[in-house]
């Protein structure tokens, strides 16, 4: 993986807020001098703002969202990038559809 996949990896937490202190200032500085990875987050931003305005069509049945929550907690790796990833994009996901995944 080069340095820009490890960014576009980023792109995503860096939308969600979730970069701080030294993480935060390397993301800012490489996109600042990186047209690939600039276009890539303006592309990642484009695409949040389409999912923040969008609406489920469907409402997953709870026993689905019970074993992708059970999935998601069982192969996420504390403190591993991955961890942090599935993490800012379940807490996303819940964000944006909340009938979707938290209706009980
Ligand atoms: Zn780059």
């Amino acid at each position: 993986m080069n340095a820009c996949d490890e960014y576009a990896v980023k792109a995503l937490r860096y939308l969600d807020g979730d970069l701080r202190g030294k993480e935060l200032e390397e993301f800012r500085s490489h996109v600042d001098s990186c047209a690939n990875c600039q276009a890539h987050l303006e592309a990642e931003a484009a695409l949040s703002d389409v999912l923040h305005g969008s609406r489920p069509l469907y409402t997953a049945p709870l026993s689905l969202r019970t074993r992708v929550s059970a999935a998601i907690n069982q192969h996420a790796v504390p403190g591993t990038a991955a961890d942090g990833l599935y993490a800012s994009v379940f807490r996303g996901m819940r964000e944006r559809f909340p009938v979707a995944l938290d209706a009980s």
